[in-house]
């Protein structure tokens, strides 16, 4: 079996005021975190015995750790199968971005580096999503990638306070200009607790667009970004052909992956489970050899067929049609232009990529 690894490096400089992923800015427990990172990984390994085929360092900010942090999360990974990796990605931000982190990631077998730039438009970038890089930094993080033995991704958002369409289509296609292989665009979501939302609340922002508008921006995207080359290969993913996130695509496909560290999720094809978000527990159960996990979900019948359409659709491969042949109103969603039926699967147009989720829950 070949599976994916997922491994979650919870420290950030600082927080972002949207971001609703585990982090802590507490970098001083960083070998406490490598140390049990391969306990963890030896506690994993007999369930898990590999090969593992890619590998994601994702975050908090994995581009944090210096030689020392990365060849030592590296190297706490021994335990499991890695001789099969077709693929490791890194996550960035572009302030950690210098030719000395670059070097290293070269040297470390990357394959991908995920670029955070979250937007070319300095109007939202530090006033409204708090980043401490501005976007000169950007584009000199992306000079200094340029040429390395790893393919670029960028990762954007859009729907921000105030924004046009006309906006979004401009920074999409600044970006795409720098010339990434990969482009991921999500929305922007708040939950009701992240201090964007309550300054925004408190109307020191101006509200997030309405849904009609995010739902235009969603789909100029495809086709911005289509004239240069990309395609759209999930709901908010696109890349240039040969250059998906095979890592990301097996979330989608409902293939098993392991995932290390605090706030990490797993699934092994029939469950589902995750590690408490704290280092300092995560980190407790694992030094006095316990199991860390905290949650465990078998999936019964109807919750495994409602997350396998929900995950089919995000994809415009879609579904086998056998696998829907018994879905209420699929007739409907197909006259209507959500879905379409070819070469015996049921795929989703890009009207009904915008929908996957509601299209799922009807048709479960
Ligand atoms: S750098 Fe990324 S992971 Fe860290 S707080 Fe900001 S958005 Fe969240």
């Amino acid at each position: 079996m070949n599976y994916g690894l997922y491994i979650h490096v919870p420290f950030c400089a600082r927080r972002c005021p949207y971001c609703d992923f585990y982090s802590i800015s507490a970098l001083d427990l960083i070998p406490r975190y490598v140390a049990a990172l391969g306990r963890e990984a030896s506690q994993a390994a007999p369930a898990w015995p590999g090969p593992f085929e890619t590998l994601f360092i994702g975050g908090g900010s994995p581009s944090l750790l210096n030689r020392e942090g990365l060849t030592g999360l590296l190297a706490a990974l021994a335990p499991l199968d890695l001789s099969g990796l077709k693929e490791i990605t890194l996550e960035a931000n572009p302030e950690d971005v210098s030719p000395e982190q670059a070097d290293l990631w070269t040297e470390t077998g990357v394959t991908r580096l995920s670029l955070g730039l979250q937007t070319l438009d300095e109007r939202w970038l530090s006033d409204v999503l708090g980043r401490t890089h501005a976007v000169g930094q950007s584009l000199a993080a992306v000079e200094t990638l340029r040429g390395r033995p790893y393919a670029l991704a960028f990762d954007l958002i859009y729907g921000l306070p105030s924004q046009l369409v006309e906006d979004w289509g401009t920074d999409l296609s600044r970006a795409a200009e720098l010339g990434p292989d990969h482009i991921s665009t999500y929305s922007l979501t708040l939950e009701p607790g992240a201090p964007l939302a309550r300054t925004i609340a408190e109307k020191y922002l101006p509200p997030l667009p309405p849904p009609e508008l995010v739902a235009d921006m969603f789909l100029i995207s495809g086709q911005a970004l289509a004239a240069k080359g990309f395609y759209r290969y999930e709901v908010s993913n696109f890349a240039k052909p040969g250059h998906e996130s095979q890592h990301n695509l097996k979330y989608w496909r409902r293939e098993p992956y392991l995932g290390l560290g605090p706030a990490a999720h797993s699934f092994d094809g029939h469950r589902r489970w995750s590690n408490p978000p704290s280092v300092r527990q995560w980190a407790t159960a694992l030094d006095s050899g316990a199991d860390p996990r905290n949650l465990v979900e078998e999936l019964d019948q109807p919750a495994e067929r409602l997350e396998m359409i929900m995950l089919g659709l995000r994809l415009p491969e879609g579904l086998p049609e056998d696998r829907l042949a018994s879905a209420p109103r699929l007739a409907e969603f197909i006259e209507s232009g959500h879905l379409v039926r070819s070469e015996g699967r049921i795929r989703p147009t890009e009207k009904g990529l915008l929908l996957a989720d509601r299209l799922a829950v009807e048709l479960a």
